[in-house]
């Protein structure tokens, strides 16, 4: 058998085929894991590349920004009140279940 060329040892795209419900079998374009049939450079632009972006409010950092800062708050609020009940036990048990 001939020795495969180049081009037949580059990544496979991952897709799987609708209709034969086998694999794609065709060249992963650069840097993506399919082909150009099955998704690969598809999607609009992320961030203000994108048309719809106004100012980052809704990014994804954003939103997992708010939420680690509102965890944190939580967290804090939660202790302030063990301790106010004065109780050492119930300071640890906070702490050890925001550990967790
Ligand atoms: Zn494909």
């Amino acid at each position: 058998m001939n020795k495969p060329l180049p081009m037949h040892l580059s990544p496979r795209c991952r897709a799987t085929s609708k209709r034969t419900a086998k694999p794609c079998r065709a060249p992963a374009v650069t840097g993506w894991k399919v082909c150009r049939f099955h998704g690969a450079r598809g999607g609009a632009p992320r961030g203000p590349a994108n048309g719809a972006y106004s100012s980052g409010l809704h990014t994804k950092e954003a939103i997992a920004g708010r939420k680690h800062v509102a965890a944190l708050i939580k967290s804090a609020t939660k202790l302030t009140e063990a301790m106010g009940e004065g109780e050492p036990v119930a300071v640890s048990r906070v702490l050890m279940e925001d550990a967790l």
